[in-house]
């Protein structure tokens, strides 16, 4: 059953309002600010056409639905009584393929599913090398945390339709890296960013005495929150855009009902791509496993946390986009975090580091990591102009991961682990960006292997 539900008037309230607003807030840019005197004949210098920016990229997309044809149990919640009744919307998965000038690739997946499975990433990661011959480092697979999605862990009952789909999964998305490197063509690259405020903290303040009226109660709008927006813009040799990759660091649970759908991120996907014919939109979830969408629990709501988002991605676009130069890197080394009964078997933790050109490192971290990590990496990691994009949610789902804040208080975000795993993630990301800072230093800057 396939359910439409017409856009919301709201949301297209939003965005007149919202370029309403721009226009007359707009400050003049230095070349507005000195006008020609009236009358004076139009300078010789506006004839000049500017060069193009070079070519220095190769880029490739392609997309695959991944909507169940069954209706299969969902992800998300434990409370769940029954399968899926329909669909809202359908699922995607999507693959932005990489090149830069040396021919060193990286394919970013990101999928409206709860969660990559290890399994899933072993199995993908296994037949892209032997097909493709793309290293492991090289690939990055996210998952926008849909609540709505399948539920494709073998839970008892329902092993088959499990086994059914992860095999759909896997088979789809070694097709569709192909497929991305395949349609690779010359392409230009920006990176931008703005905001977007629906993202709140959803745990209470542990900060408050126990007699503060608030003290056990959440959401908590004084807590940690990323609401940033970056945004990879690929655009081909006439400046259009192709497709873009964007980020925010909020669990995808505006919604909790029986219809696949893909929450908020799906709807700003689904925006991007209405509004700009021929463009692939790309959501990355960030470190939200502490964060909400608020308010919530009904469809215009998702709808409209979603055009919310997509008119940040607009506004990052219209915001001054850096050009990308330079190289690609790309490094993926595992940790293991202990467990506060150290007779628990460790947990095998993937930390990847992407290089895009000389300015924007992506850090992916795996399963729900909390937007401490985000917070933290930034400051860490940023050396003028770097720019820092965190993602979680990304070639592992088993879990939440603390912070060292978190795993003090408790609650739910914290499984036991041990203290310290912080540091071990932290530490590795850390590790594996020095190292080619100081591989840069002595060679020059000319930094393009895959690790
Ligand atoms: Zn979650």
């Amino acid at each position: 059953m396939l359910v439409r539900i017409a856009r919301c008037p709201f949301s297209m309230l939003v965005v007149l309002l919202a370029a309403g607003l721009q226009a007359a807030d707009e400050k003049p840019s230095p070349s507005s600010a000195a006008k020609p005197a009236k009358n004076a004949p139009p300078p010789a210098a506006s004839k000049r056409v500017p060069p193009a920016p070079p070519l220095d990229w190769k880029a490739g997309a392609a997309a695959a639905k991944i909507t169940p044809d069954t209706l299969m149990w969902m992800a998300g919640y434990a409370a769940r009584k029954q399968p899926a009744e329909g669909t809202l919307q359908e699922l995607y998965a999507k693959a932005l393929a990489l090149e830069d000038e040396a021919g060193q690739r990286v394919v970013i997946v990101t999928l409206d599913l709860i969660g990559v499975l290890v399994t899933l990433r072993e199995s993908v990661e296994k037949q892209v090398q032997e097909q493709y011959q793309l290293p492991p480092s090289a690939l990055v697979l996210n998952a926008s945390h849909t609540h709505c999605g399948p539920e494709y862990r073998e839970r008892s009952g329902r092993e088959e339709e499990a086994r059914n789909y992860h095999a759909f999964l896997a088979t789809t998305l070694v097709r569709l890296v192909g497929e991305a490197l395949a349609d690779l063509r010359p392409a230009r690259l920006t990176y931008s960013h703005a905001r977007a405020g629906f993202a709140m903290n959803r745990r209470r303040n542990y900060a408050l005495p126990p007699e503060d009226v608030n003290a056990n109660k959440a959401p908590n709008p004084d807590g940690p929150v990323d609401h940033d927006v970056p945004v990879l813009c690929v655009l081909d040799a006439e400046g259009n855009q192709r497709a873009v990759l964007f980020g925010y660091a909020c669990h995808n649970t505006t919604l909790g009902f029986y219809q696949f759908c893909g929450d908020y991120a799906g709807w700003a996907q689904e925006y991007l791509q209405a509004d700009h014919p021929g463009l692939t939109a790309m959501f990355v979830m960030g470190c939200g496993a502490d964060q909400n969408p608020y308010p919530r629990r009904e469809v215009e709501l998702a709808q409209r946390h979603g055009r919310t988002l997509a008119t940040a991605v607009e506004a990052a676009l219209f915001a001054n986009p850096r050009p990308l130069h330079g190289t690609l890197r790309s490094a993926l080394e595992y940790v293991d975090l202990p467990w506060a009964d150290a007779t628990k078997e460790k947990r095998r933790y993937p930390v990847q580091v992407l290089r895009l050109g000389h300015d924007v490192t992506l850090v992916t971290l795996a399963s729900e990591v909390v937007v401490d990590y985000s917070l933290r990496l930034k400051r860490e990691l940023a050396r003028p102009p770097a720019l820092v994009w965190v993602a979680g949610y990304t070639n592992g789902y088993f879990g939440y991961i603390p912070s060292e804040r978190v795993l003090a208080e408790g609650g739910y975000e914290s499984p036991a682990y041990a203290p310290g795993i912080e540091a071990l993630i932290v530490g590795k990301a850390l590790e594996l960006h020095r190292q080619w800072n100081a591989s840069a230093g002595k060679s020059g800057g000319a930094d393009t292997a895959n690790e």
